[in-house]
């Protein structure tokens, strides 16, 4: 019910996830999270690009972040497929 302001407590720049995927993510090691923001694929850059503004959600067991490309400030979006 109240899973996004929960949420803001003690996260320093990822406000706008659930708290199951606020979980999921940081269960991931910091480095490839690095890597898994920084090489999103952007249909209307063509390359890969850096996500930002990202909210994370839980969607069918797999972590879900969508945000803003880096360059082009298009819709992106990353599937995490959980384990
Ligand atoms: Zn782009």
């Amino acid at each position: 019910m109240h899973e996004l302001a929960e949420s803001t407590v003690g996260v320093e720049s990822f406000p706008s996830f659930t708290k199951p995927a606020r979980l999921r993510w940081e269960s991931i090691p910091a480095d490839i999270r690095q890597r898994l923001l920084s090489n999103v694929w952007c249909g209307h850059c063509r390359f890969e690009t850096t996500i930002t503004s990202f909210s994370g959600t839980i969607k069918g067991g797999d972590l879900l972040l969508v945000g803003k490309c880096a360059e082009c400030h298009g819709d992106v979006a990353r599937v995490i497929e959980g384990s």
